[in-house]
């Protein structure tokens, strides 16, 4: 993760403030936005990270993931300690389903949205992809390993963007691996590791 500390660095030193979606953007706003698709505990590796630095992002967590159960206790952990330390907690929804209980707040990114409604406005909520929050000139996106604009940091550094949302998957940062392909077997590696933990715990025999 040591790039990933490197851009916040970059954010840091060229100026940024760190802000949540609970406001219109203003100049040097820089909103960090984590889609946690895959992995709680990667998710949690980088907020202790970003609490360190002393900054605050954006989770948005999925109350339908098949990759993991936000009743389980590391769910339930998750959400405890993304609180505490300071950061936001939005809901990353599957389309058209937006059930928006206590554990969030208004603040809604939809999963792999289509063009079609991604940013379409939700009644009584903000959508992370709409007016004022989005527009490409104001966005980048780590998506399947590779900025689609190239990594942001130099600019950053320089203070060239007049703010931005910039979406970070914690999986791909936390994960070694150079293409998508290794960082997802690393990943799978490390929850092979964790799920035998978990058998032993639930008292299954492994001998
Ligand atoms: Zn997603
Ligand atoms: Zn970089």
């Amino acid at each position: 993760m040591s790039h990933y500390r490197e851009l916040l660095e970059a954010a840091v030193s060229g100026g940024y403030r760190f802000a949540g979606f609970d406001r219109p953007p203003r100049d040097k706003d820089l909103f960090v936005r984590h889609d946690v698709d895959l992995s709680l505990e990667a998710a949690l590796e980088m907020a202790a990270l970003e609490h360190d630095l002393g900054i605050r992002a954006t989770y948005f967590l999925m109350t339908e993931s098949v990759f993991y159960n936000l009743l389980s206790p590391v769910g339930l952990r998750t959400q405890r300690q993304l609180r505490q330390w300071g950061h936001a907690v939005g809901l990353h929804a599957v389309y058209p389903r937006l059930e928006l209980d206590g554990r969030f707040d208004p603040v809604v990114a939809w999963h792999n949205p289509d063009p079609a409604y991604m940013s379409e406005p939700v009644a009584g909520v903000v959508n992370v992809m709409e007016y004022p929050y989005f527009d490409s000139d104001h966005y980048r996106s780590d998506s399947n390993h590779h900025w689609r604009s190239g990594c942001p940091h130099e600019q950053l550094a320089r203070g060239e963007f007049e703010w931005l949302q910039l979406l970070v998957h914690p999986e791909i940062w936390v994960f070694e691996g150079a293409t998508m392909r290794e960082t997802m077997l690393s990943m799978l590696e490390a929850k092979r590791e964790l799920a035998l933990e978990q058998l032993a715990e639930d008292r299954i025999d492994l001998s």
